[in-house]
């Protein structure tokens, strides 16, 4: 899938000129500076869900620490959450710290969700990284890292659980360059007592110690400067600590380096200058700062919130492309949720200009308008109303009913059009075709990834029907990726989704949220059926049904599609243009037409072979002839019941879907990693170096993916991370195709 953030950089850059031109007034500037977009990255139980408590606790939003283990801290929205402990959907939370404005926004931290993941990672301007102290980096931070290096967002790491008796900084940082392949610059050590007892930290940079009051749940702590008198040994160790912080910045900021250079030494750089330089090298993912603490002994979480100001960017340093706006709105939807009072709420981050209550926005996605109800700011558990919300910030809207998770709006269909232009004037022809980024802003339609698996799902009885139908609609549109599909000719619903869990969290919300606990059928992969041969028939169907006698006679061929056509689906109904046809079609009338074509559909869904839907194939009309009062029903079921017949002698083959795999490793693994996807029918496309790591590129096909995680995990210890698209359908051999046939049919 594209991405805004992959614009190549030559791109960025001149466009960095051009969004200069159109700088926004410094009042304006001054505000959305202080505003910090930031997601939380964390494997399960690092403490991702205590420290967001604890900072909404220090901030004064919430009045009571919650704990996870007595399960009632307010941004597990979900029951699931708590049970499962990851997290799945992606609240946004906002509160102020130091006159900045935070905007935490809830990442889910499993790869089957890839559109929640991704929309929620693009709105992200940096990430504070959460791990274990006596576990350093896991598999799970290596697959968050990993996909938050694709956006590349701006990251610190909060080295958490300090209080443990196992807890190894020293390991941690080791694990974040080994694993992670970026350069750690460890800004705080732990204070602990003799016995082991963490106490507070030692900021490197101030060279302070910072001890917490225990007895007011660290709401206080107090800073003293470290003291040669005092310790002469610790401030030794400190001061050539700060020493050698200083002289890895050098490597990566010139104007540091010239200052050291000037100062003439590495002791006299100021804290202010330091600050700068590291803010600098995060933007740029040079260096990654590494805070430490533990949140659940209320250790360090200021700091950390400090640090956010500090070291992360704020609007300003990010998504520039969305300049070309010029302050007139810009927002995207990101996040639905569906509020027992207030209806859905639709969760957008604005880039550009203001979003007021009441307004009309135009949805570029959809080029309709909608009116918004209300402006709502979230506060955790509670939501404040507002008139105004600003450009940098999350606005969370009630009442629209059009809007789905990934559509840009603005204020008008004008605005889009100006701002299209002005775009495309600023990127140069070849910069157009390299990066997609006018397509990404202004393609029209939804860009949801295609549901690779699929399931029927059933209410417990028929008094649950239309709840679960609500439920259904209502889930769909928080998660676009989430497709559900009525088969009209036997009445199942079916679900058709991103992956294995994604489908079994699905039904979990359902029973949870709805409280309807729905039959899944067997999950099954996406297979589509195509005919490789041509075939042409004339059939006749006739029924005396009362008095009234019903006769359609109808010539069909259907003709394969080229197989590079497979994957595009255009117009499938053809008439026959020839002289001879074309005299006898140009008189059917429109509604038997209609008819006609809901014939074809209908046929179309349900391939002869496994009943899945046909593909590639044109169906063309020669000739049709309709007997007085023939209703459109018997028209419909006379078209569908001869293409059935056509379609059984066409040669159909089944075709599977083909992802595009990419698993990122450590170079020992490569061959034993290779050898396992061969066994899978991959085709390797190549393999790439990123960092120290290595990335392995294929295309596999899904049905041999069933259970990878666990199996990669398995033959790598855990070191191995993945992620997967969907490429293409490709037509089976007949060995998989007969082998696929037994699995679903049994037979
Ligand atoms: P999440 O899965 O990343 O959201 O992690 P949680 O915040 O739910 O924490 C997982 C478990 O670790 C819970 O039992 C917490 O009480 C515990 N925990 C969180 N932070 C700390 C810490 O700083 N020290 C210790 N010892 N335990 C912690
Ligand atoms: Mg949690």
């Amino acid at each position: 899938m594209r991405q805004l953030t992959q614009i190549c950089f030559r791109c960025y850059k001149n466009y960095i000129s051009f969004a200069k031109k159109y700088s926004t007034d410094s009042k304006q500037v001054a505000k959305i500076s202080k505003l910090r977009n930031i997601g939380i990255l964390a494997h399960i139980d690092a403490g991702k869900t205590t420290t967001t408590e604890r900072m909404l606790y220090y901030s004064g939003v919430i009045g009571t620490m919650g704990e996870v283990h007595h399960g009632n801290t307010v941004t597990d929205w979900m029951d699931q959450e708590r049970r499962r402990g990851i997290t799945i959907t992606s609240a946004a939370v906002s509160f102020q710290w130091n006159e900045h404005q935070f905007n935490l926004i809830d990442t889910p931290g499993h790869i089957d969700f890839t559109m929640e993941v991704e929309q929620t990672l693009n709105v992200l301007d940096g990430g504070v990284v959460v791990l274990d102290a006596s576990a350093g980096v896991e598999a799970q931070t290596l697959t968050v890292w990993r996909q938050a290096d694709r956006y590349k967002i701006p990251r610190i790491i909060l080295v958490n659980k300090m209080d443990r008796q196992d807890a190894d900084l020293t390991m941690c940082c080791k694990s974040i360059k080994q694993k992670l392949d970026i350069p750690p610059l460890c800004l705080q050590l732990p204070i602990k007592e003799d016995d082991g007892k963490l106490t507070g930290i030692i900021d490197i940079l101030s060279l302070e110690k910072l001890i917490w009051n225990q007895s007011n749940r660290g709401k206080t702590y107090t800073r003293t400067r470290l003291n040669k008198s005092d310790d002469s040994k610790l401030y030794e160790d400190i001061y050539l600590k700060r020493m050698e912080l200083v002289d890895a910045l050098t490597e990566h900021d010139d104007a540091l380096a010239d200052a050291v250079i000037q100062s003439g030494s590495l002791e006299k750089v100021s804290t202010t200058l330091l600050t700068q330089s590291i803010h600098n090298a995060t933007l740029n993912q040079k260096i990654v700062p590494v805070l430490c603490g533990s949140s659940y002994k209320n250790i360090g979480v200021q700091p950390l919130m400090d640090a956010v100001i500090l070291y992360l960017p704020s609007p300003i340093e990010r998504n520039k492309q969305f300049k070309c706006f010029n302050n007139n709105l810009c927002a995207k939807a990101f996040k639905i949720i569906h509020h027992e009072q207030r209806g859905p709420l639709v969760f957008f981050r604005l880039y550009s200009g203001q979003l007021t209550k009441g307004q009309k926005i135009y949805n570029i996605q959809q080029e309709r308008s909608e009116q918004i109800g209300k402006l709502l700011m979230a506060y955790a558990d509670e939501f404040k109303e507002v008139n105004e919300i600003d450009s940098g910030n999350i606005a969370v809207v009630t009442g629209l009913k059009q809007t789905v998770t990934g559509d840009l709006i603005t204020s008008s269909n004008s605005a889009a059009n100006n701002a299209k232009k002005s775009l495309e004037k600023y990127l140069k022809k070849s910069e157009k075709e390299e990066n997609n980024l006018i397509e990404d802003l202004f393609g029209v339609g939804r860009r949801v990834p295609e549901p690779v698996f699929f399931c029927s799902i059933e209410p417990p009885s028929l008094a649950y029907a239309s709840a679960l139908e609500q439920a259904l609609l209502e889930l769909s549109r928080e998660d676009p990726s989430l497709r559900v599909i009525n088969n009209t000719e036997t009445g199942q619903t079916i679900l058709a989704g991103m992956g294995e869990l994604h489908i079994e969290i699905i039904k979990e919300r359902i029973k949870t949220e709805y409280k309807i606990d729905v039959d899944l059928g067997p999950l099954q992969i996406a297979y589509k059926e195509t005919p490789q041969q041509t075939v042409k028939d004339t059939y006749t169907v006739e029924h005396k049904i009362g008095k009234t006698k019903h006769r359609v006679v109808v010539t069909f061929s259907v003709v394969p599609k080229t197989s590079t056509d497979l994957n595009t689906e255009t117009e499938r109904l053809i008439l026959d243009k020839s002289q001879e046809s074309a005299s006898n079609l140009s008189n059917i009338f429109p509604k038997h037409l209609l008819a006609v074509k809901m014939g074809v559909d209908s046929a179309l869904a349900h391939g002869p072979k496994l009943g899945c839907p046909v593909v590639g194939a044109n169906i063309i009309l020669h000739w049709l002839e309709i007997g007085r009062g023939t209703s459109e029903t018997i028209i419909s079921a006379a078209v569908t019941q001869c293409l059935q017949k056509l379609l059984m002698k066409s040669q159909i083959r089944i075709l599977e879907p083909i992802m595009f795999l990419e698993v990122v490793c450590t170079s020992d693994y490569v061959s034993t990693i290779i050898a396992d996807l061969s066994r899978r029918r991959a085709t390797i496309q190549q393999v790439t170096t990123r960092g120290n790591n290595r990335v392995i590129h294929s295309y596999t096909p899904l049905s041999d993916l069933l259970g990878y995680a666990k199996d990669l995990r398995t033959i790598t210890s855990g070191s191995a991370t993945y992620s997967m698209q969907f490429h293409e359908n490709q037509p089976m051999n007949s060995a998989d195709e007969a082998q696929a046939i037994r699995s679903i049919t049994g037979i």
